[in-house]
């Protein structure tokens, strides 16, 4: 039994191992960790605290797989609830559909008994003010909501450095039954009705029981040119290790030359448990992971495969 995570879910980690070894699956454990995220004050980029899109508003993404059955359940643009994961998962649950975004989200998750969020967030109101005065030039927010040159400032919208975030979760139970979840705010400042890769399935988080696990963060147009998180668990039914099939992964961003605003982080499980991440960045980052025996999380650096161009 093992949940493993990017770093922001540490405020989840210890619930989502608890819930392991109280004997529930690998998908409520990713579920309960990923609930924890979605509400932390203090993080930007995931939930409805998270930065919002280049009109003000926070669109929520969310992912989550079963590796054992491959269902998967997805929402993308959600508006207005605290938790995407807890509606992805009634999508896999109680649909025959996958992927719902926007306004059906939005009424599917009502059906579901989901209370709309009565979050208020006025710092973030400062914030998305500021930003659209500093770094778009515009000293009217307000003209932004009919403008026809939207597209435009769009491009100058996108800090790689301030704007991105997800929390991915995969997790591994008591039956060897292995869960990917994937919850974020986006890109911040994105246009309207943009998905990045994490409701992607294959993009952003991929799950099989029989060979393991992925998931990404980053720039989500990358893992979805490149359906990432498939490729990397694929990688591994072709006879790769876990830290093989990831780094072929990070290999495959980094032929990915045009259009490129940031880089991308893979964290991996194979269908033993262990754990691996990377990303492409000298660095390589790092993961967290934890199991029942331990008292609290531990930090793993990844591996770096770096993006050599411009
Ligand atoms: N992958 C997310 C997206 O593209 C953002 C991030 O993880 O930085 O929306």
């Amino acid at each position: 039994m093992i949940v493993m995570a990017t770093g922001n879910g540490d405020v989840g980690i210890r619930q989502a191992t608890t819930a392991l070894k109280e004997g529930k699956s690998a998908v409520d454990a990713v579920e309960i960790g990923i609930r924890e995220v979605e509400i932390n004050r203090k993080d930007r980029s995931v939930g409805l605290h998270g930065y919002p899109n280049i009109l003000g508003v926070a669109e929520l993404d969310a992912l989550i797989m079963d590796g054992r059955t491959r269902n998967v359940g997805a929402v993308g643009a959600v508006k207005g609830y605290d938790h995407p994961i807890s509606i992805a998962r009634n999508v896999m649950e109680k649909l025959i559909h996958v992927f719902l975004v926007a306004e059906g989200a939005e009424r599917f998750a009502a059906e579901m008994g989901f209370e709309k969020s009565t979050l208020k967030t006025p710092e973030m109101r400062e914030i998305y003010e500021k930003h659209v005065r500093e770094t778009l030039g515009v000293e009217d927010p307000e003209t932004l909501q009919t403008t026809n040159e939207l597209w435009k400032l769009s491009h100058m919208a996108v800090d790689a450095q301030k704007a991105g975030g997800t929390t991915n979760f995969i997790a591994q139970d008591g039956n060897g039954d292995i869960c990917t979840g994937v919850s974020t705010s986006g890109w911040g400042w994105k246009y309207p009705g943009r998905l990045g890769d994490s409701p992607v399935i294959s993009a952003g988080g991929y799950a099989d029981n029989r060979y393991g696990a992925a998931a990404c963060t980053g720039t989500g147009e990358l893992c979805i040119r490149d359906g990432t998180a498939r490729n990397v668990v694929t990688y591994m039914k072709m006879g790769m290790s876990l830290e093989e099939a990831t780094t072929e992964g990070l290999r495959d961003m980094n032929d990915l030359t045009s259009q490129r605003i940031g880089g991308v982080t893979i964290i991996s499980m194979d269908h033993h448990g262990a754990h691996f991440s990377g990303n492409t960045s000298e660095g390589g980052g790092s993961h967290i992971f934890m199991t029942p025996d331990m008292d609290g999380p531990e930090t793993v650096t990844g591996i770096g495969v770096p993006y050599e161009g411009e």
